[in-house]
């Protein structure tokens, strides 16, 4: 079998214009401008690279974009302070903040102190127990990327067996929680379970989020089965002409092995990362759609 490639790029760009349409129509009939302000603390490279780009995105599709770039050695005090002011500002309607966060800060201090409603990323603990007890929420952006491209894909994913490959909270558990919510049989798999490429085998559905290059291997997978690849994992590709290390984007998936099995798999780069960003936007306009009482557009949230 030949795997169907998801093709993350082509999908994110059809949300992206979903949300530009309604970014235009609420600018139309209700004078609404959605506001994003991205909060960067340090110089971080793969970090700037991210915010750069979604910057450059939010303000394509049509909303404010704010960016925030405070130096390594910031007080947490002064970034909650910050946090605060982006709380109170109804310009803003989401609130994200770029992790990881240099090591003196507390992560769950300072994301807790973003406004829920405001929390674009969905790891604020009210949104993550929304999400737990299946109420409205907001939910993290892989996550739902990787879901709006499971049911593009399958229409219903009711009865399904899902494995997903690891637990984080950013990742493994949110994924856990939706695709429970769509009614799969879901199974978490993480650095101590046992024969893991057994209960892979049992999946109809494998999501790999572990961050080890190329791991996942074909004779892990049911045939037929769909492979969303979540993994960025920059590898060693030999050398330039000028003596230069080479390197490659590859993702926790070896995509040759994999796609002569599954029935459909996503590709890395050109897979889940473009989605990521544009759930963001997406929960952007969600967020911006609920604070001012106006109907949310359909299938941009779950
Ligand atoms: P993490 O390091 O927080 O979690 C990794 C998980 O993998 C852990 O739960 C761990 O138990 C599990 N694990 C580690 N080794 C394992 C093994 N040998 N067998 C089974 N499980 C194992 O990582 P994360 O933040 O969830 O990210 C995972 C990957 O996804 C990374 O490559 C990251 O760069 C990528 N990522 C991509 C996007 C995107 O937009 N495409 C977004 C977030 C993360």
């Amino acid at each position: 079998m030949t795997a169907t490639i998801i093709d993350g790029k082509a999908f994110a760009a059809s949300v992206r214009e979903k949300v530009q349409a309604h970014v235009a129509h609420l600018k139309a009939s209700h004078g609404i401008v959605p506001g994003l302000a991205v909060v960067l603390v340090g110089e971080d490279p793969a970090s700037q690279v991210y915010v750069r780009s979604k910057g450059k995105q939010t303000v394509e599709v049509g909303m404010k974009s704010v960016e925030h770039k405070l130096d390594a050695d910031t007080a947490e005090a002064d970034l909650l302070a910050m946090i605060k002011d982006l709380n109170a500002d109804d310009s803003i309607h989401g609130i994200l903040v770029q992790l990881p966060l240099p090591g003196h800060l507390n992560e769950d201090l300072v994301i807790n102190a973003i406004e829920p409603a405001k929390d674009v990323d969905g790891f604020h603990i009210s949104n993550v127990g929304l999400l737990g007890t299946g109420q409205k929420s907001m939910v993290p952006c892989t996550p739902l990327g990787c879901l709006m491209m499971l049911r593009a894909h399958h229409g219903s994913l009711s009865g399904l067996d899902a494995v997903i490959i690891g637990r984080s909270n950013i990742v493994g558990k949110p994924m856990a929680q939706l695709l429970l919510g769509d009614s799969c049989t879901v199974t978490i798999a993480h650095s101590r379970t046992k024969d893991l490429p057994d209960v892979v085998r049992r999946a109809d559905i494998v999501v790999a989020a572990v961050g080890r290059a190329e791991m996942v291997l074909g004779d892990w997978i049911k045939p037929g089965a769909t492979v969303v690849d979540v993994g960025i994992n920059r590898i060693d590709a030999g050398t330039k002409e000028d003596g230069s290390q080479k390197t490659r984007l590859v993702g926790d998936v070896d995509f040759a092995s994999v796609s002569a099995v599954a029935g459909a798999v996503t590709p890395v780069p050109g897979g889940v990362g473009p989605m990521t960003i544009a759930c963001l936007l997406a929960n952007t306009l969600t967020a911006c759609c609920r604070a001012n009482s106006i109907a949310e557009p359909e299938g941009l949230t779950v």
